[in-house]
């Protein structure tokens, strides 16, 4: 039973987050500046969206009567990372409107199920079979062919529990590199592009597109955001109307990034979702008329979806581990807009801010 009748959550307001990282905390800041308030859960107590957040809760996913106070405390929930399990949200949505929607969480935290769910949309995807033993992958290998890259169905992120497969020499090591539970073998994509899209859709299913935007890894985290992707049109266009496409089959209600390769050949392949704001849409706060952040809160509340328009282009990169260390330089710099996430401890690879560096729009 669901308590979403499509109600508006007027200002004043309680958002209720699950997860209380740098996508929450500037969630809990965007809500701020619209009148609302945030109620922040999350299992540790170190996060960084408790500093910003009106209320909090330590309480780990699963616990029953915690997640009862929460759903009292607050008017509408929603999550800012996919690794929440399905039954926390079901419970959660049974009292509160939770946008999006638990099946929305569903899809989208399990790699299988969003492949599935895709190719059934007639969403472009990578070749992708289903591995549950060593002896079938070795048949997946044949069918996908050669290179191929296995991953685990679920809890997989940043490049975390994934192996490159470039030679059959790599079958039999690949299975147990890549740790536990079901797998998914993909083709590998000889990409010239990684783009994503994020979508905002509201309670009343009209959506809005932030412009493609090309992204660089390194060591499979993102390193950089360059926005607007530097890519022909035609290809811009049919990346948005792809994202766009899917919001609406998954019936989004909040935000959807899109992530996305474009092929040799100009093909553009759904890699991922994230049904939530995204890393590499953290160039819309200082770029953007209406940030991604100001959006998801609209979208969740059931409020009007503000304008996506760029007013700047824009180089987001992510400040990780020790490049925190370069704050006062950036300050220092004319154009460069400094996040950080108020984390204490800079390990290595760990996001700790972002600089977002604007130049004049050129189309
Ligand atoms: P993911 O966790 O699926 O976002 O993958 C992390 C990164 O690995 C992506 O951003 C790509 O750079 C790379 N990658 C993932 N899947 C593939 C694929 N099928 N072909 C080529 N590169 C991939």
């Amino acid at each position: 039973m669901s308590a979403d009748r499509g109600q508006v959550i007027p200002p004043g307001g309680t958002i209720g987050i699950l997860g209380a990282g740098q996508l929450g905390r500037m969630t809990a800041m965007a809500a701020a500046r619209l009148g609302y308030r945030v109620h922040s859960y999350c299992p540790e107590a170190d996060s960084p969206a408790f500093q910003v957040s009106a209320a909090s809760t330590i309480a780990a996913y699963d616990d029953a009567a915690a997640l009862a106070r929460f759903a009292n405390a607050v008017d509408v929930v929603t999550f800012e990372f996919e690794n929440i399990p399905s039954a926390t949200t079901e419970l959660l949505a049974a009292r509160k409107p939770t946008r999006p929607k638990p099946d929305v969480l569903h899809v989208a935290q399990h790699r299988l199920r969003e492949k599935d769910f895709l190719a059934a949309a007639k969403v472009p995807v990578t070749r992708y079979a289903e591995v549950r033993s060593a002896e079938a992958l070795e048949q997946a290998v044949r069918d996908i062919g050669l290179p191929c890259v296995l991953k685990t169905a679920q809890f997989g992120y940043d490049g975390k529990g994934q192996v490159m497969i470039a030679r059959e020499a790599d079958i039999a090591a690949a299975w147990p590199r890549m740790g536990a539970g079901i797998g998914i073998l993909e083709g590998f994509v000889d990409f010239t592009h990684e783009i994503s899209v994020i979508v905002a859709r509201g309670v009343d299913g009209m959506a809005a597109t932030y412009t493609p935007v090309e992204n660089q890894h390194r060591n499979h985290i993102l390193e950089a955001t360059i926005a607007p992707a530097r890519l022909p049109a035609p290809i811009l266009m049919r990346a948005e109307a792809i994202a766009r496409h899917v919001a609406d089959a998954l019936d989004v209600v909040g935000l959807l990034a899109v992530e996305m390769f474009v092929t040799q050949a100009g093909e553009v392949l759904v890699n991922e979702l994230a049904p939530r704001p995204h890393n590499s849409g953290h160039w819309t706060i200082d770029a953007c008329l209406t940030s991604q952040f100001e959006q998801f809160v609209r979208a969740v509340c059931g409020l009007p979806l503000g304008s996506v328009e760029h007013h700047s282009d824009a180089v987001m990169k992510n400040l990780l581990g020790d490049e925190v260390k370069a704050w006062r330089e950036i300050l220092a710099e004319p154009g460069a807009k400094l996040h950080l996430y108020g984390k204490s401890e800079p390990r290595p690879g760990r996001k700790m801010g972002h600089v977002t560096r604007l130049s004049p729009r050129r189309n």
